[in-house]
């Protein structure tokens, strides 16, 4: 049988570096473009080497999703099965302060990329969105139903296109869109060589665990300890990038489902863990003791969000396997190895 091949954008990045790996390892050849905005070539290297036999099967283009005849040309060389769109500026904070330079990479990226598939007609893509689309929600556990709101330019990318996503398959039915709403990405691959290396200060908890457990910053701020949770503090959905990762997979197989449509999906594992549980569940995983600075809330922030996995589970037939044990000692295995990320550190500020 011939092998399908996958358009990944952003496949350097920390969630497409490792769904590019289940791609492989599920016998499909994987083309990334990436400009390497926030990643680095040696993800790639690295995720080429740990697919073994598999590794040749794995292609990487450095082009940015707006340079639409760089683009064009990769169409027109090879004939791409379904794209997985995961390129896009992700910092929340940094969206508020500028906010035009997130529309203009996500929205523009977005639209050139759906351009160019529909102008070859290769009309299957997987959308990487996120559960900040449900805002702060009213209840737990978040369905897909919920109603959507943003509360920063980042998100209203993601609602964005979301909404572009829906329009496009009301005009053309031939369009088979699968929008995946992320909860907490975290963990890396149990070897420890791919793992989520943020450029500058993190703005997620664990990659801050992370970088204070191996010395580069001396604690941890626990933003909120008066929320109305056991403990006072926030409470998400962690969820292992490596489950994370098939759950594309899963996506992709729904894709040759005749009755799909553009349809959207949970990601999570169903399950919350505050703050201070998944700091507890690090130290136990590496041994290290995460000093805390306790402080006020972060503007914006939800109090609880945790998802509801039953749509997913159904339709997609995935399920998470893994816990915040398992997730907190494959991040410390990464974290260990790699202290600061890909690069080395005389070559970070
Ligand atoms: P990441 O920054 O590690 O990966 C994104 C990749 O896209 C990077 O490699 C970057 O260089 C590339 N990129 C950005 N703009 C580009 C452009 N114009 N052209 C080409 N490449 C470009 O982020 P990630 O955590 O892997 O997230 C992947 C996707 O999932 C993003 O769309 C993000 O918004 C979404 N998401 C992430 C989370 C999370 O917590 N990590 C949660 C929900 C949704
Ligand atoms: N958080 C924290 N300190 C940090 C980063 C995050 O206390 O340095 C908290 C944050 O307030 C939230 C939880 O950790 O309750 C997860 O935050 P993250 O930014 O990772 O995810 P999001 O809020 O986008 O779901």
């Amino acid at each position: 049988m011939e092998q399908k091949s996958i358009l990944v954008t952003g496949g350097a990045g920390y969630i497409g570096s490792h769904t590019v790996l289940q791609l492989l390892l599920g016998g499909y050849r994987a083309v990334i473009v990436d400009n390497l905005d926030n990643s680095s070539q040696i993800a790639v290297e690295r995720v080429q080497k740990l697919a073994g036999e598999y590794g040749p099967n794995l292609s990487f283009h450095q082009i940015d999703l707006r340079d639409k005849p760089a683009l064009e040309q990769l169409f027109v060389t090879t004939k791409f099965e379904a794209v997985i769109h995961f390129a896009g500026l992700k910092a929340v904070g940094e969206s508020v302060q500028k906010p035009l330079m997130y529309y203009d990479n996500n929205l523009i990226g977005t639209i050139v990329l759906l351009e160019v598939m529909a102008a070859h007609g290769c009309k299957k893509l997987v959308f990487s969105s996120s559960a900040t689309v449900y805002g702060w929600p009213k209840e737990v556990p978040c369905t897909e139903e919920f109603p959507l709101s943003a509360t920063n330019p980042y998100g209203r990318t993601k609602l964005f296109i979301e909404e572009i996503c829906r329009d496009i398959y009301q005009s053309d039915s031939e369009w088979k869109i699968i929008l995946l709403r992320y909860f907490n990405p975290v963990g890396a691959h149990p070897s420890g060589d791919i793992g989520e290396d943020p450029r500058g200060i993190p703005n997620n908890l664990m990659p801050f665990v992370q970088q204070v457990a191996v010395g580069r910053r001396p604690a941890l701020t626990v933003f909120g300890t008066d929320y109305s949770t056991a403990d006072g503090t926030g409470v998400r959905d962690y969820i292992h990038v490596v489950d994370l990762a098939d759950g594309h997979i899963s996506a992709l197989n729904k894709l040759s489902d005749p009755s799909v449509g553009c349809e959207v999906y949970n990601l999570g594992t169903g399950k919350g863990t505050s703050v201070l549980e998944m700091v507890a569940a690090f130290e136990k995983a590496s041994g290290k003791k995460i000093p805390l600075v306790l402080a006020g809330r972060r503007p914006g922030d939800a109090e609880v969000v945790y998802a509801s996995t039953d749509k997913a589970a159904h339709e997609l037939t995935w399920k998470a396997k893994y816990g915040i044990d398992e997730m907190c000692r494959d991040q410390w295995n990464w974290a260990s190895k790699n202290p600061y990320g890909y690069e080395s550190p005389d070559s970070t500020a």
